[in-house]
């Protein structure tokens, strides 16, 4: 008999969320949902209040005087602070940060300041935060677990070994829809045209980013701060059945790999319940089935987004902030047909070219960098676009 935890699920409409859903779903017995949100979709939240019964729902993209609860008459709250009080409740075992994009950044702080354990999907408020997220880790004395399949698959292979048996970090990448695409062929990619990702299913954002390369970027740098590791001790390889989940090499020159079907179920499960591991049903892995493991070199030249991330991640401060701030509008603009695929890295380029806005000293700080990149990004959208 295993006692019941609270489960405080941030961003519970959108991908992750559902999939996080679909795991407390399968383990009555070992958790219950304290609290859900969502931004805007109030009638989606308001079905799974209905049926989890969380103690509070939050929509935080939504004034009280605009929403008008009908099925779930619980204890509704509104608005980004009480999104940010949510990621800190003291009655939550784990705080799962599935919201999108910079959004996150104020929750991620929040819950680890509190002293919480964080399920962290939202990689964008680690990575824009940087050192403030760090600090706010070390100080609250919470924990991250990344819900991320490459670093769950880290986290799991280092286990507890200490930090300087660690020699490399090797992070498997799809590559992609464009994997194969000859560069000449790029300017003609369209939205529809990098939705169809052949081996996740994602939401959009994440799917275009995985199509630019951006979010091996993001998650590189996600490594450096989870891990500690040195930028020149991750490398990438493209390995496009992801079924290697990420690799470790250790100092004496073993490399232990995580292996499994692509499903974000499985880091989701680890992220609630490590180090135990709990009875899950599913089919078994399939050695047979899943061969041959092929893995490739990444081409940078093709995917400029990769090593402009990667550069910003080198440089520190708040250019991680701007470089995601600067991709998010500049994916937002992708999706609408606004501009075409090797836009969102001009735009980009254009942001960090100069940047010199200081460091990740405060949430304000991180905030201003990301309003300023965002600025610059629109321009710079507009300009291709029109
Ligand atoms: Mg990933």
């Amino acid at each position: 008999m295993s006692e019941l935890h609270d489960v405080v699920l941030l961003g519970a409409t959108g991908s992750i969320g559902r999939s996080t859903i679909e795991v407390l779903r399968r383990h009555p017995e070992r958790f219950r949902v304290l609290g859900l949100s969502a931004a805007r979709s109030a009638a989606d939240l308001e079905t799974l209040a209905t049926e989890l019964e969380p103690a509070f729902a939050v929509l935080a993209d939504v004034a009280p005087e605009d929403h008008a609860p009908r099925a779930w008459r619980g204890d509704w709250r509104y608005g980004a602070a009480a999104l940010s009080q949510a990621a800190a409740d003291p009655r939550a075992d784990v705080v799962v940060n599935a919201l999108v994009g910079f959004a996150g950044l104020e929750s991620t702080v929040s819950a680890l300041r509190a002293g919480r354990r964080l399920a962290l999907a939202n990689k964008e408020s680690l990575v824009a935060g940087g050192s403030l997220v760090v600090r706010a880790w070390r100080e609250g004395g919470g924990e991250i677990l990344p819900v991320d399949s490459e670093h769950s698959a880290i986290h799991q292979c280092i286990g507890d070994r200490p930090h300087a048996e660690v020699r490399r970090l090797i992070l498997t990448a799809s590559g992609g829809p464009f994997r194969c695409t000859p560069a000449k062929e790029f300017a003609d990619i369209r939205a529809a045209d990098a939705l169809a990702h052949p081996t996740w299913d994602m939401g959009a954002k994440i799917t275009v980013d995985s199509a630019t390369l951006a979010n091996k970027a993001l998650e590189v740098i996600e490594a450096h701060l989870l891990f500690d590791i040195e930028f020149n001790d991750i490398e990438v390889v493209v390995h496009p059945t992801s079924i290697v989940h990420s690799m470790v090499e250790f100092r004496d020159g073993s490399t232990l790999a995580q292996l499994g079907k692509p499903t974000m179920e499985t880091p989701i499960l680890y992220a609630l319940t490590a180090p135990e591991r709990i009875a899950d049903p599913g089919p078994s892995f399939d050695p047979v089935g899943a061969s041959p493991l092929e893995f490739e070199a990444l081409r940078h030249e093709a995917f400029p987004m990769f090593d402009l991330g990667v550069a910003a991640g080198r440089a520190g401060g708040t250019a991680p902030a701007a470089y995601s701030a600067a991709n998010e509008v500049a994916v937002a603009a992708f999706l609408r047909d606004e501009i075409g695929f090797l836009d969102i890295a001009r735009a980009v380029e254009d942001v960090l070219q100069g940047w010199d806005r200081g460091a990740a000293a405060s949430v304000e700080a991180v905030v201003d960098a990301d309003l300023e990149a965002r600025r610059r990004a629109r321009e710079q959208v507009g300009a291709s676009g029109s």
